[in-house]
């Protein structure tokens, strides 16, 4: 059976039983299985697989920069990638903010300030930690590679991405001087070494795929489990709101540039990206299903790899249009809730932050509710609302990573879609 088909048949499997058992989650026996033999095994697939997103993501980005860099296309490629990410970014928060003013999913709920809880005040002061946009600006830029390397996962991938970025600009321009006199010889033994390192990443992610369908299962059945179905009925109105703005732009927005831009027949595109979409679904982290995408772009969507490596691990921390959707909405569904009328001026503030922590967002799962607090507080929406939406976090999570990362890969088949490109 394919691999798709087995996560399939896992995921709704494990809604189906954890969902089932719920009710009896405070049996001894049921809690040690799932505490002693399920969590285990879901946490090892996942951090068999975090264990190489810091080798991979270094070693992808300065051989695919260092590649862009001889061919000279570097700035192309790049500026590219921004203008996407921004544009898709910005339909997919537009796509949102439409769909909640129009649904008005908040209208009906009425939240009282005792609601807060306890995971309220954890991210509270998470975005209270968070830091000035001039100031994340400046920390774009590591001062230590190695500590943001030691903190990628916990919000750190990014300045360790950049310091990847120049790192590479400056081995292509060394070997283009070494190139030019040893007349075009081969790539240079730190490029090969880097490469070397990438491809024992992707044998191990292999390794790990192996053990995909029963970790799924396990991680599914475990959240079903412990939250009950109310993790995926409570609050619907909101989350048939975030879902519905989420499939617009994966089949509409997604589509249409797809087969306009990028020259793609859509159905296929999406189908050959199956296992990725099921399995950002299942882990809800963008970065942890950057290997598997990498993989898909080059063996089943044939993106040109120093095109795709770029783009892909870039954009599986930069770009989250679902995320900048998901953060849109629940700001205007939460002043909806407490009955705050947000000007058209508001709005617009929403949005372009939103589209900005989208950007800012960490690939790990949840990694937006503090960027959700930013927004929320910074138009002055109580922040004690997340309380109502930590509830079914997890499962929009799971939905918004799925569209993330789809979105990774459209970009990366329109950055490569060039006229003119071979
Ligand atoms: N879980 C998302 C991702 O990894 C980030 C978020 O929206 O919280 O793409």
């Amino acid at each position: 059976m394919k691999l798709h088909n087995k996560l399939a048949i896992a995921l709704l499997l494990g809604i189906a039983l954890g969902a089932m058992l719920h009710p009896y989650a405070g049996a001894p026996w049921l809690a040690a299985i799932s505490t002693h033999v399920l969590r285990p095994i879901g946490q090892i697939f996942l951090r068999t697989i975090f264990m190489i997103v810091v080798p991979m993501v270094f070693s992808a980005l300065v051989v695919g920069v260092y590649q862009l860099g001889r061919g000279h296309d570097l700035p192309g490629v790049a500026g590219r990638t921004l203008a996407f990410t921004l544009l898709l970014s910005s339909t997919s928060v537009a796509i949102g903010m439409i769909l909640v003013n129009v649904l008005q999913p908040g209208a009906g709920l009425q939240l009282s300030a005792g609601d807060a809880a306890s995971g309220v005040d954890v991210l509270r002061a998470n975005a209270a930690a968070a830091q000035p946009l001039s100031d994340i600006l400046i920390q774009l830029i590591p001062r230590n590679p190695l500590e943001s390397a030691v903190r990628a996962l916990d919000g750190e991938m990014l300045p360790l991405m950049v310091f990847a970025v120049i790192f590479g600009v400056a081995v292509s321009q060394i070997a283009g001087g070494q190139g030019a006199r040893g007349q075009g010889g081969e790539d240079p033994v730190l490029v090969r070494v880097l490469e070397q390192i990438f491809d024992a990443c992707m044998w191990i992610v292999h390794l790990a795929m192996r053990l995909a369908p029963v970790a799924v299962f396990a991680i599914v059945f475990n959240t079903a489990f412990t939250f009950g179905t109310g993790v995926f009925a409570t609050l619907l109105f909101y989350v048939v709101t975030v879902v519905a703005g989420l499939l617009i732009q994966q089949f509409g927005v997604y589509a249409a540039l797809l087969w306009t831009a990028a020259r793609r027949p859509p159905l296929e595109f999406f189908r050959n990206c199956r296992e990725v979409y099921l399995y950002a679904f299942s882990t809800a982290s963008s970065n942890a299903t950057l290997p598997l995408s990498l993989d898909v772009a080059e063996r089943k969507l044939r993106l040109p790899p120093q095109i795709s490596r770029f783009v892909l691990t870039v954009g599986s921390t930069a770009n989250q249009n679902g995320t900048a959707l998901f953060e849109g909405v629940t700001v205007l569904f939460l002043a909806q809730v407490y009955g705050l009328d947000l000007t058209l001026a508001q709005q617009i503030r929403v949005m372009v932050m939103s589209i900005v922590a989208g950007i800012g967002t960490a690939g790990v799962p949840g990694g937006s509710l503090p960027m959700v607090m930013i927004v929320a507080q910074s138009v002055g929406v109580p922040a004690e609302g997340m309380a109502l939406i930590l509830g079914v976090d997890r499962f929009l999570d799971m939905c918004r990573t799925a569209v993330n990362v789809s979105g990774d890969l459209v970009i990366a088949a329109l950055v490569s879609a060039r006229p003119g490109r071979a």
